[in-house]
């Protein structure tokens, strides 16, 4: 029998269910909550769950120095979303948290970078995966030798890569506890009437 569009839609933009590590950091306002809400907005598409969370970091700014510190975590899900419309999704996480692009890695309430998608390379003009500055970045290694030390990198461990990173200035502020009620939900249960939570509560 043959699928209609709708179907077809819905197919091209899901596949068998893969982990997939992501990079979350921001600037502006409470980033807590900001990190928190992003989670909890990837969930409320039914397409992710949340599996580990990395404790929460202070780190220096990168890029454009003259701004103030960062949070950042490591995520691990697991989605069955193509890299393309998690890439979107991200994007529209970032959206709803008030982010806007101005300057190239100047300040941002939340920023939602795919890191590694299992073991797969994936060069579009929008998306390269593995990211590529994964190993230039302690903001990412830190937090993610600690949920994924396992992973490989272009043939190295996480784990050995964040040993030879320059983690100074790179400090645990805080454990996962924040996130405590979103991880391992199945991901219906992070449904919700995520637009209304959000609403009023983040300032740009
Ligand atoms: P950065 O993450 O380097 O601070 P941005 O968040 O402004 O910069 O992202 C710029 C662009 O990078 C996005 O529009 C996105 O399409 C692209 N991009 C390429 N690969 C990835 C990836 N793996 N994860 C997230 N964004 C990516
Ligand atoms: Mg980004």
């Amino acid at each position: 029998m043959k699928a209609s569009s709708t179907e077809n839609k819905s197919e091209q933009t899901k596949q068998i269910p893969i982990n997939v590590l992501l990079g979350l950091g921001g600037n502006v306002g409470d980033v807590r909550d900001h990190l928190y809400n992003s989670l909890k907005f990837l969930m409320a598409s039914g397409d992710v769950q949340v599996i580990r969370v990395s404790p929460i970091y202070e780190t220096p700014p990168w890029g454009l120095e003259d701004q103030p510190v960062f949070l950042n975590i490591c995520v691990e899900i697991k989605t069955g979303l193509k890299p393309e419309s998690l890439l979107r999704l991200c994007h529209r996480a970032e959206h709803s948290l008030k982010r806007r692009r101005t300057v190239k890695w100047g300040p941002r309430t939340i920023d939602i970078d795919i890191l590694l998608i299992g073991e797969e390379t994936i060069k579009l003009a929008d998306l390269t995966v593995p990211h590529p500055r994964i190993t230039e970045r302690a903001f990412v290694l830190v937090p993610l030798a600690d949920i994924a030390p396992e992973w490989k990198l272009e043939g190295q461990s996480i784990a050995s890569w964040r040993q030879q990173c320059d983690d100074s200035g790179v400090i645990r502020v805080a454990e996962n506890d924040i996130f405590g009620d979103l991880i391992s939900l199945s991901p219906s249960q992070g449904r919700g009437s995520i637009d209304d939570e959000l609403n009023g509560q983040v300032g740009q």
